[in-house]
């Protein structure tokens, strides 16, 4: 009898735990992609103000300088003054200490979150902490090599923001990334791979590798996904939104 009593007991438990461990399962099943959803966003809308904060300081930087976009790269040297490396002016309207520090490598809180979970275990980075500016986010101007208003391929980086065209729609900070093809599917990434050997690619990292933020040339920013960045032919009305003088 006694033994009896205590087999009912114990299958009683095990049901219960059963039961119990069901719940969990569902409950887990359904919140934790909301939680996952809501980190998602909250990260996108923190990369969302970063960029944001990279169109305002090249909007000012214009202001300070004749109306020009912040240069990719203002001399021959590939190294010298790109915006996110030694550019001392544009480094300081970003709010990074001027004499201290270059944008070449920033700390993390100042790029992409979903960009710096993925390289923190890269050792070409010299501390997690840390992450190169150039693998987060690209000026708009790289991306308009060979089909700008200059001839030469590289020297060419110069855009008075007075001649932008539909400054509202074309790029002017973008999520990139340097590592090469992560995004063969997509035909801009091939363009700007093959046509000019930069492994600089479009870096869709926000709502399920399907969306980027921009930084426009009139300083607002967006979240946009993939079908209206990329484009498929020349008379895709996407092909011309990081051309700033086209049309
Ligand atoms: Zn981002």
């Amino acid at each position: 009898m006694r033994k009896k009593t205590s087999a009912f007991v114990l299958n009683f438990t095990l049901i219960e735990l059963l039961v119990v461990i069901a719940i969990i399962a569902v409950l887990a099943g359904i919140l934790l992609p909301a939680l996952n959803s809501a980190r998602d966003k909250g990260i996108s809308i923190s990369c969302m103000n970063t960029i944001r904060t990279l169109g305002f300081a090249a909007v000012q930087y214009a202001g300070t300088y004749n109306e020009y976009w912040v240069p990719y790269n203002r001399g021959g040297d590939a190294n010298y003054a790109k915006w996110y490396n030694g550019n001392r002016e544009f480094a300081s309207l970003h709010g990074l200490p001027v004499g201290s520090v270059e944008m070449r490598f920033v700390k993390t809180a100042s790029v992409c979150r979903a960009a710096t979970l993925l390289r923190a275990t890269d050792a070409r980075y010299p501390s997690p902490a840390w992450i190169c500016m150039e693998n987060v986010y690209a000026n708009g101007l790289h991306l308009d090599v060979e089909n700008g208003p200059f001839s030469d391929t590289w020297e060419y980086r110069f855009v008075r923001l007075n001649k932008v065209k539909q400054p509202s729609s074309r790029f002017g900070f973008l999520e990139t990334n340097n590592e090469g093809r992560t995004n063969s599917n997509y035909k801009w990434a091939d363009w700007i791979a093959d046509r000019n050997a930069v492994k600089t690619v479009p870096a869709y990292r926000h709502n399920g590798g399907r969306a980027m933020n921009i930084a426009f040339f009139d300083g607002h920013a967006e979240l946009r996904d993939y079908t209206r960045v990329d484009y498929a032919s020349t008379s895709d009305p996407n092909y011309n939104l990081w051309r700033p003088y086209k049309y």
